[in-house]
């Protein structure tokens, strides 16, 4: 017996047209690449949506191809998001913060038919056109006035004059909601990077969940910033869920400074954002330094690495709530957030943070657990470590070019997403990343966790960031080393810094040396580049 409801697929289109007949006027600000600001409505986006969805069909392209992006935060890759994959093509995001290689690599993968791209990454596509086997057209998301006299790109298109070319008379046209809708890359922390072809159904019901109360909360009323890029897993479906629920939404474009991202706070009046813990940092030392305080920002979704606590501590005390959440790439990203249940609400305020810290608790459309090395389920104890799986409808069953599948067999369970991360799991289903499986420190055949260690660097009043990776030991097989980058003007000891790890963590958990370095290394996406530490430093305790 089937219900007797409508058969509407849950299309991507769905979201902007909502957006435009609902919340049609609400503002849709970015921070161009070109440099002023730049004001546009839910409406505009769709109706411009609308004409690049032509100009697409007129350059060839047909259902499924991929279109890439290179591009910031702004209203043009917005625009270019829902005229994508509300056509039936792919919006294949690439990350200009790779190395070109790499960039080529994931282009060719892909297949992309077209590539469009912001202005300031000109030079960048003239060097890497040549290598682009697939791309037949080039489109520059510009106008007229800022197209180069001559470029190397061969035939190179203006976004701006592909509208203009165009009536607007286009139907969004409806298909089965499985169809792909985007592609979106993991950064290839561990061999090449891999595509997670994301569905329109998978997004549609991402972007539900992510609006909860519990998640991130949006609302009509907000005023949202994602300064997280388009490029990183789409702005963790920010771009889809402001448009859910009709809020304004405020693009940063290619500057994410603390100075810039504080004007735009404070100008637009901004209510909530998200964003990888080293973008604070940065942040938060601007306000800081200038005694600035916050008059509309109220609270911020934090992932994409281990948020550290003294950030959290310190984006409190200027009125902003973090909400430390949990997922990767192939989760499209969310997996869990950190929020309090009913009961908490009794708790000493100490350990209410301490939950808070964690990463959290799954979102329903997840689940996950916890496995030993023989896939046996963990109990849910707070303390035992072990693989976290996922599976859920926004999880990848495989991914983009491979046949085989990456998911094991849980015993007596089915099969589920192996995410590399190691966690515990409280019986409340308080999720807390210990480390990634590869960055274990492994002392003796016991487990360190790499995260715990850095946090506890952080709360430290000099250290602006830190980062621990297993140093080979020639008893331990590996022991932690910390490496830490210092706050400007402060100073610390080797012996001041080892030494607040004192009655912190267990005496043996204590990393074995400090190195100071001027910088500390970030991967394309702004996390800790351990890979890159490892190479340099992993033989320092035995040189
Ligand atoms: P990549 O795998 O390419 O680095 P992702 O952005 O998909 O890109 O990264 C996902 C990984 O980031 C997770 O598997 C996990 O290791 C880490 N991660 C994400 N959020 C958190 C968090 N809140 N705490 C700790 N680690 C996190």
């Amino acid at each position: 017996l089937y219900g007797r409801m409508m058969q509407m697929p849950l299309l991507i289109s769905s979201l902007i047209t909502h957006a435009a007949r609902h919340a049609g006027d609400t503002e849709i600000v970015t921070r161009r690449v070109e440099g002023p600001l730049h004001r546009s409505s839910w409406s505009q986006v769709e109706q411009r949506a609308r004409r690049f969805a032509q100009a697409l069909q007129r350059l060839g392209c047909e259902s499924g191809d991929r279109v890439a992006t290179l591009a910031w935060n702004t209203d043009r890759h917005l625009e270019i998001y829902y005229a994508t994959s509300g056509s039936q093509l792919v919006c294949h995001t690439i990350n200009p913060r790779l190395f070109p290689q790499q960039i080529a690599w994931i282009a060719n993968d892909a297949a992309d038919k077209v590539l469009c791209f912001d202005l300031n990454l000109l030079p960048l596509v003239e060097q890497l056109a040549p290598q682009l086997g697939t791309v037949r057209h080039f489109v520059l998301m510009t106008d007229r006035a800022h197209m180069p006299a001559q470029s190397a790109v061969p035939n190179l298109l203006c976004y701006e004059e592909l509208l203009a070319a165009e009536d607007g008379r286009y139907a969004w046209p409806s298909f089965d909601e499985q169809c792909a809708s985007s592609l979106c890359y993991s950064s290839g922390t561990t061999g090449n990077p891999k595509g997670a072809l994301y569905s329109h159904r998978s997004t549609v019901l991402h972007a539900y969940a992510a609006a909860l109360p519990d998640a991130m909360a949006a609302s009509a009323c907000d005023v949202i910033l994602p300064a997280v890029p388009m490029f990183h897993v789409n702005a963790w479906g920010l771009p889809y869920t402001a448009a859910l629920v009709g809020c304004k939404l405020v693009l940063p474009g290619p500057k994410l400074d603390g100075a810039s991202l504080y004007e735009l706070f404070e100008g637009e009046k901004v209510t909530f954002s998200a964003g990888v813990p080293t973008l604070w940092l940065g942040l938060m030392e601007h306000v800081r330094s200038r005694g600035l305080e916050f008059s509309t920002f109220r609270r911020t979704v934090i992932g994409g690495s281990a948020c550290p606590p003294a950030l959290m501590r310190a984006l409190e005390e200027y009125g902003v709530h973090v909400i430390h959440a949990w997922g990767m790439t192939e989760m499209s990203p969310l997996g869990t957030l950190a929020r309090l249940q009913p009961k908490h609400a009794t708790l000493p305020a100490a350990e209410r943070h301490r939950l808070l810290e964690k990463q959290g608790k799954a979102i329903y459309g997840v689940d996950i657990d916890v496995i030993n090395d023989a896939h046996e389920v963990l109990p849910w104890d707070s303390q035992q470590a072990g693989h976290l799986v996922a599976r859920g409808p926004w999880v990848i069953e495989r991914y983009w070019n491979e046949d085989s599948s990456p998911l094991v067999e849980v015993k007596d369970h089915g099969a589920w997403f192996p995410t590399g991360d190691v966690a515990t799991m409280d019986a409340d289903g308080f999720m807390q990343i210990t480390d990634r499986s590869k960055d274990v420190v492994k002392s003796g055949g016991e487990w360190i966790s790499s995260i715990e260690l850095e946090n506890i660097a952080m709360a430290h009043p000099a250290v602006k960031e830190a980062a621990v990776i297993a140093a080979t030991h020639p008893v331990w097989d590996e022991r932690p080393l910390l490496l830490a980058q210092l706050k400007p003007g402060a100073s610390v000891t080797r012996e001041e810094l080892l030494s607040f790890f004192k009655g912190r963590i267990a005496h043996w958990q204590t990393p074995d040396d400090v190195v100071f370095v001027d910088e500390l290394p970030h991967t394309a996406t702004g996390k800790l580049s351990k890979l890159t530490l490892r190479g340099k430093y992993k033989d320092w305790l035995i040189q």
